[in-house]
């Protein structure tokens, strides 16, 4: 059985500020890459969805969220799926 203990509790609190995100009411498809992109669509498909979190008054709410539940796919606190896996790469070297 997989460990899930590094997962928020999965009441509402645990998620309001889900609420607040500059991408409430942005298609999901803009946060995670469609199947086949080559690089350069991927890249400003991202992009364009970091800008969106540039605006975002939970920025680093969903960060935060996406590096402790380790989040594998899409943008989640201004950071591609790339970056995050190098933070969290980054720190577990560091630590
Ligand atoms: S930081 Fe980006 S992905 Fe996270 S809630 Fe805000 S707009 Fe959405």
């Amino acid at each position: 059985m997989a460990n899930l203990s590094h997962l928020p509790k999965a009441v509402f609190e645990s998620y309001e500020w889900q609420e607040s995100g500059a991408c409430i009411d942005r298609s999901v498809e803009e946060f995670f890459l469609p199947e086949g992109l080559r690089t350069v669509e991927k890249s400003d498909h991202e992009a364009a969805a970091i800008r969106i979190c540039g605006t975002c008054p939970v920025v680093r709410d969903c960060l935060q969220h996406a590096l402790r539940a380790r989040e594998r796919y899409g943008v989640w606190g201004g950071l591609s799926a790339d970056e995050r896996a190098k933070h969290l790469a980054d720190d577990s070297e560091a630590a």
